[in-house]
């Protein structure tokens, strides 16, 4: 069968939750047994998405095998339940850089190198890549930004020229809209939605589903309306309401038909839509039994998608436990000034310290945990957070005064986390970290083995700096546990504080690799204690 595309377009403004669309569509097909390939198309200039601030972009998301990308990967993965790879991101800086080097190696021969068709072509080769590196029964790719920007225009041109490439009926275009309602009565308008989609057909597109984001139930004429003006057929017109979780919305879809009306589109094999695991987690979702609060103290908490799979990973955690995981964001330097470290963690059940980059508000973080270590409450640290943890433990515990990383101080009184040596000599940003998947060995008997139900792992990574040697026998001797080691014992990837209810750290990022339908052991771990640590306080 040849594969078939779906390349899902966004109106009417930023935002409106695509990323989540694209994911729950490509659920419906996983349900039915296709091989799903993702893509995300970002029409910035950025090669990729590690150099960019959390606070303006959100996460950045990091694939097995280490392309640091778009947060929507995180969906993707996390709804589909499949692993992205480098060339499910595609940039216009990719694009360019690859057309550009092609260039400089003479590949065009002497020809005039153009938007159309060499840009053009650089994005249909990408993409089809992909489907043949996945074996992709169906490939989804969204188009980030939204139709009628300007930067967006060459990628439109290509998935329109895929059309006439590849036949009406292996491709399909899905455009994602808002219905706002208006006035004291909440009024439902349909014209932006209908001025979106000829600004597609402008292009040459006309969409073959409309999923239209309204804040309440849009009534048969609005979505017979909406059909007769843009020319998509009503049971292709489906109405995305905001949902109680974002894991719900494949529910929504499949509901509305969209599974089978996709699958009868492009052709694929009428399957039936398995639903069942996944209606099981949202119920859980929906109705918990308990209820805890993980505090995650970060330094890019005012954006609420910078920490998107911490968020994700601790909803997840809270399924097999029957437990809704409420998360009080703390902002980190506020715990160095107008609150206290004592006073922030008064009301919580378990605490997170995140990943992060340079010296802001370490000294919070440092408080937190030591509060949390001295005090027995759960405690998570994650990359930048397990340094800290390490940090915490040399000062307070080991008593080297001063002790830090050298990230934060060049000649710290004691390094005990300093740079990898592999990245001494690296001088550029981009892609330049330990990135991706490293395997791990855990050590028998400790918590982290325990939890994984196993000594040998994989885990993603996204650090330059990493716990100095030279000080490992210190921290031993005075009882924290190194749990996980690199293959060659060369790095410390996981650390305990045994006589604790749940004192654990890792520099990975584990929070990638955490799905509904399998919670990562060690987020089910934090759960678990804090709900324990809930407990035992109520007695
Ligand atoms: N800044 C730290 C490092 O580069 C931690 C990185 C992170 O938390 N992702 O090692």
């Amino acid at each position: 069968m040849a594969t078939k595309y779906i390349f899902v377009t966004g109106g009417v403004v930023s935002g409106i939750g695509k990323g989540v669309a694209t994911a729950s569509l490509g659920r419906l097909l996983r349900n039915r047994g296709f091989t799903v390939a993702p893509i995300k198309l970002d029409p910035y200039i950025n090669v990729d998405a590690g150099t960019m601030n959390p606070f303006q972009h959100g996460e950045v998301f990091v694939t097995e095998d280490g392309a640091e990308t778009d947060l929507d990967l995180g969906h993707y993965e996390r709804f589909m339940d499949v692993n992205c790879s480098k060339g499910s991101s595609v940039t216009t800086g990719k694009v360019y850089k690859n057309v550009i080097e092609a260039e400089r190696r003479g590949d065009y021969l002497g020809g005039t190198v153009q938007v159309i068709p060499h840009v053009t072509n650089e994005i249909k080769a990408l993409v089809q890549k992909v489907a043949v590196e996945q074996e992709a029964d169906v490939v989804i790719a969204e188009i980030g930004g939204t139709v009628g920007d300007i930067e967006s225009l060459p990628f439109l041109e290509a998935i329109r020229q895929m059309r006439t490439d590849l036949g009406y009926e292996n491709t399909m275009y899905v455009h994602v809209t808002m219905v706002p309602t208006v006035g004291p009565w909440h009024e439902v308008k349909t014209k932006p939605t209908q001025h979106s989609v000829y600004k597609l057909r402008e292009i040459g597109i006309a969409p073959d589903v409309l999923v239209c984001r309204c804040e309440v139930t849009m009534e048969t004429e609005v979505i017979e309306k909406i059909s007769l003006f843009c020319g998509v057929p009503k049971e292709a017109v489906i109405q995305s309401q905001n949902l109680d979780t974002v894991y719900e919305v494949p529910l929504m879809y499949e509901d509305l038909g969209l599974g089978d009306f996709v699958s009868k589109r492009l052709g694929l094999e009428h399957r039936p839509d398995q639903m069942e695991e996944w209606r099981k987690l949202v119920n859980t979702l929906k109705n918990p039994s308990n209820e805890v609060t993980i505090a995650v103290v970060g330094k890019y908490t005012s954006n609420g998608d910078a920490y998107k799979s911490i968020a994700e990973a601790l909803v997840h955690a809270g399924i097999p436990n029957d437990c809704k995981v409420n998360v009080k964001w703390i902002e980190s330097d506020t715990l160095e000034g107008e609150l206290t470290p004592e006073a922030a963690l008064a009301d919580i059940d378990g605490l997170v310290v995140g990943p992060g980059f340079g010296g802001r508000g370490i000294e919070g973080k440092i408080e937190a945990i030591r509060i949390a270590r001295e005090s027995g409450l759960p405690f998570f640290g994650i990359c930048l957070g397990m340094q800290m943890a390490v940090i915490e433990y040399a000062r307070n515990v080991c008593g080297l005064v001063g002790a830090n990383s050298e990230e934060m101080l060049p000649h710290p009184p004691y390094p005990v986390i300093h740079l990898l040596p592999e990245q001494k000599d690296v001088k550029d940003k981009g892609a330049s970290m330990r990135l991706g998947s490293y395997p791990c060995n855990l050590v028998h008997d400790t918590l982290s083995a325990k939890l994984y139900g196993a000594t040998r792992i994989t885990e993603r990574h996204r650090h330059r700096y990493e716990v100095n040697n030279d000080f490992r026998e210190k921290l031993q001797e005075q009882g924290m546990i190194i749990s996980g080691v690199s293959p060659d014992y060369r790095l410390v990837e996981m650390v305990e504080v045994p006589a604790h209810p749940f004192f654990v750290a890792t520099q990975a990022h584990p929070e990638f690799k955490s799905r509904p339908n399998r919670a990562h052991p060690l987020f089910q771990g934090l759960v678990k204690a804090a709900l324990e640590s809930k407990k035992k306080a109520s007695v």
